[in-house]
């Protein structure tokens, strides 16, 4: 009987463990101690070899966060944030997976993470309310909860081209980069993808490289990040102010702390408009997007219009040559509508360099063919490479959840009901799943805001819902038909009236072929989602039902 099990008079607890966790990465991490913490047995499973998750896969040259370092971290702990000091506006790789190792260490985290572990399936039990998580090895294990901690952009994604199997020189993807490092001085590399990941590993390896030559489908949007060492006084001033930089982190859509200009860009003259845009652009990062409310800039056409040529325009200001700046101007989209990508090392200057080359592989231009023996054929040429680079991205939101086979109520498979897109609630929880929680699952914020903050606010929620259902004497929860069709509905609804749908996008899946186009983030903004989430929970999880197991042990008095 675990600690939990004493304390709620919940008697003989039928599973081997309480809770199993999928991931150590920033959302397993926190979920392990929260619930040790209430005295509950947790075992976690990590696919890598150590913690991490998207930090410990993603290694490849450049690699770096867009959220700035002071934010881009735990906030529950005092202690943590007195003793870790960020070196750089925004974090590198290693110094992300220093911190998480660190934050490891110091709430003792590892002794119940088991490492190269990973999770095959987990079927429920529906009389006695539990889940059965079988590992890849074989064992098996039995638990109340099943709660996934895998992350939005985990399982990579790679377009299936023709010929790759007789590639004669090397290809990775950037998201499973080889620990060694690769070396580059003396290759002829290519590289496909310009999204945030390839248009930092384009800035980190121009130059370094015999030639680079960039295979791009679309173009997009790279703000300049502005990095720079964070300065002693600076961080002084941080720390000083902590608490409220947290608290109007909270209580913004993005889960960052930064004033807009102004509200609204709508009662603005286009000068006018230009003008802030202008300071934000120095400003850098995600404050140039806060120039105004982000939610506006994102479903106002006109504003969203001026913002969008404005960046056309520094774009071509950049590159010397004009016919490869227009290459690299974006006309499908609007600003904002796929994840705007960062640009820490003067990325459109690159491509002034005589040893870095871009080949336009749209349907415009000449579209990738195959790979061959020696590099990659487009419907125009080949291209001789010694190594090939995907930054093709990932199957994002459901992918990692998907990878392994999870099966509900009545056989019912999570992939079976996710067919047409996933269907959740609050993108906690999914109707035929019980105990089944999804840490920044579909339909909740997650990718749209600072994802430490968003981890937070859905650990603490899972956190005090397990600890209620043991107060009151309920074995399982999901949510009710009703709730998850509204919930449903409204992320639906929400997104139709922004200009994500003026974009083929990740948030929509639609860059795995095949996979159902839907608007996959919540996207009403982190302060009004923990409002809604808090109002469920002090309403005794409206929208939510409980039950109690058919074969659940009976609770001594
Ligand atoms: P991504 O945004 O999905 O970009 C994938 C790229 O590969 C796109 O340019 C895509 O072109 C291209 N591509 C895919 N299939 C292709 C094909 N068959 N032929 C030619 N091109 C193809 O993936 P990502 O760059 O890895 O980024 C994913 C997300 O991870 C980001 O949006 C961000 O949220 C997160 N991320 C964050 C950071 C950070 O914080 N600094 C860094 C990296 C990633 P199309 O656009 O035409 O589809």
């Amino acid at each position: 009987m675990s600690d939990a099990d004493a304390r709620t008079g919940r008697a003989g607890s039928n599973t081997d463990v309480d809770a199993v966790v999928v991931g150590a990465g920033f959302s397993g991490l926190y979920m392990l101690h929260r619930l040790r913490e209430r005295g509950y047995d947790v075992r976690v499973f990590e696919k890598g070899g150590d913690v991490g998750g998207t930090w410990y896969w993603n290694r490849y040259p450049g690699a770096r966060c867009d959220s700035e370092s002071h934010i881009y971290c735990y906030s529950f702990s005092d202690d943590i944030r007195e003793q870790w000091e960020w070196t750089e506006r925004y974090p590198e790789q290693p110094e992300i997976l220093e911190y998480l190792n660190f934050v490891a260490d110091e709430l003792d985290l590892r002794r119940d993470i088991e490492f190269e572990r990973e999770v095959r399936s987990a079927t429920y039990d529906e009389d006695a309310g539990t889940w059965t998580v079988e590992l890849a090895d074989g064992e098996v294990v039995e638990t109340r909860f099943f709660i996934t901690g895998v992350g939005c952009l985990s399982e990579p994604f790679k377009p299936d081209f023709d010929g790759l199997d007789e590639f004669e020189g090397e290809w990775h993807h950037t998201s499973r980069w080889p620990d060694e490092g690769v070396d580059f001085s003396d290759k002829h590399v290519g590289v496909i993808g310009t999204g945030s990941t390839g248009i930092q590993f384009i800035s980190e390896t121009g130059g370094r490289a015999e030639h680079l030559t960039v295979f791009q489908r679309t173009p997009n949007y790279a703000v300049p990040a502005r990095n720079r060492p964070l300065e002693d006084d600076e961080y002084e001033e941080i720390r000083a102010n902590y608490d409220d930089i947290w608290e109007q982190a909270r209580d913004s859509r993005l889960g960052m702390p930064f004033d807009h200009e102004h509200y609204s860009a709508a009662s603005l003259s286009e000068e006018e408009i230009r003008e802030t845009l202008e300071d934000r652009w120095e400003q850098g990062g995600f404050r140039f997007l806060h120039a105004f409310e982000p939610g506006h800039v994102l479903t106002n056409a006109e504003v969203n219009a001026v913002i969008s040529e404005f960046i056309r325009e520094k774009i071509r200001a950049k590159v010397d040559d004009p016919e490869t700046a227009e290459k690299l101007v974006p006309s499908d989209h609007p600003y904002g509508a796929k994840r705007p990508p960062m640009d820490y090392n003067d990325y459109y200057r690159t491509y002034n360099r005589d040893d870095v080359s871009l080949v336009d592989v749209s349907d415009d231009g000449e579209p990738i063919e195959r790979v061959t023996p020696r590099g990659i054929q487009t419907t125009a040429e080949e291209y001789d490479l010694d190594v090939i680079v995907f930054a093709t991205g990932f199957d994002a939101m459901t992918g990692a959840i998907l990878a392994m086979d999870i099966e509900g109520r009545d056989g019912l498979t999570m992939e079976e009901k996710w067919a047409d897109g996933p269907r959740t609630y609050l993108g906690l929880m999914t109707r035929g799943f019980p105990n089944l929680f999804t840490i920044t699952g579909p339909q909740s914020p997650s990718v749209l805001t600072n994802m430490p903050l968003s981890i937070e606010q859905h650990v603490e929620w899972i956190e005090d819902c397990i600890d209620y259902m043991d107060e009151h004497g309920h074995d399982t929860i999901e949510p009710t038909e009703a709730s998850e069709t509204q919930w449903v509905t409204n992320t639906n609804m929400l997104a139709d009236n922004m200009l994500f749908s003026e974009a083929d996008s990740w948030y929509r899946g639609d860059n795995v072929p095949g996979k159902t186009a839907v608007f996959t983030p919540f996207p009403g903004g982190l302060d009004m989602y923990r409002d809604i989430c808090d109002r469920v929970a002090s309403d005794d999880y409206d929208g939510f039902e409980f039950s109690r197991a058919a074969d659940a042990p009976v609770a001594e008095q």
